[in-house]
């Protein structure tokens, strides 16, 4: 399995539990370093996810979400600087 298709799994197990799930980062295998934000627009609740892990800075971006029920989400229309505030700004996508 790739890198990739492992980060995915991750997102199914976190949208799954509803956001509860205690995942293991899919690139260093800590557990409780990831962490996400959905980003999008709050009545059509189409957007998109970026999930990141805090200690090895691997992340994932997904686009043309549906954002689940239980996610809060930002604003798509905010600030750059609202959007960027959480995210650490040395992430590294992982390659598909
Ligand atoms: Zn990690």
């Amino acid at each position: 399995m790739s890198e990739h298709d492992k980060w995915i799994k991750a997102f199914v197990a976190l949208t799954d539990s509803g956001g509860e799930a205690k995942l293991s980062c899919p690139s260093c295998g800590r557990v409780g370093t990831i962490d996400f934000q959905f980003v999008g627009d709050p009545v059509s609740r189409k957007g998109y996810l970026q999930m990141w892990c805090r200690e090895c800075k691997k992340g994932l971006s997904l686009s043309r979400l549906l954002i689940p029920h239980w996610a809060s989400l930002v604003d798509w229309n905010s600030e750059k600087s609202l959007l960027a505030e959480r995210i650490p700004s040395d992430i590294t996508e992982v390659e598909e």
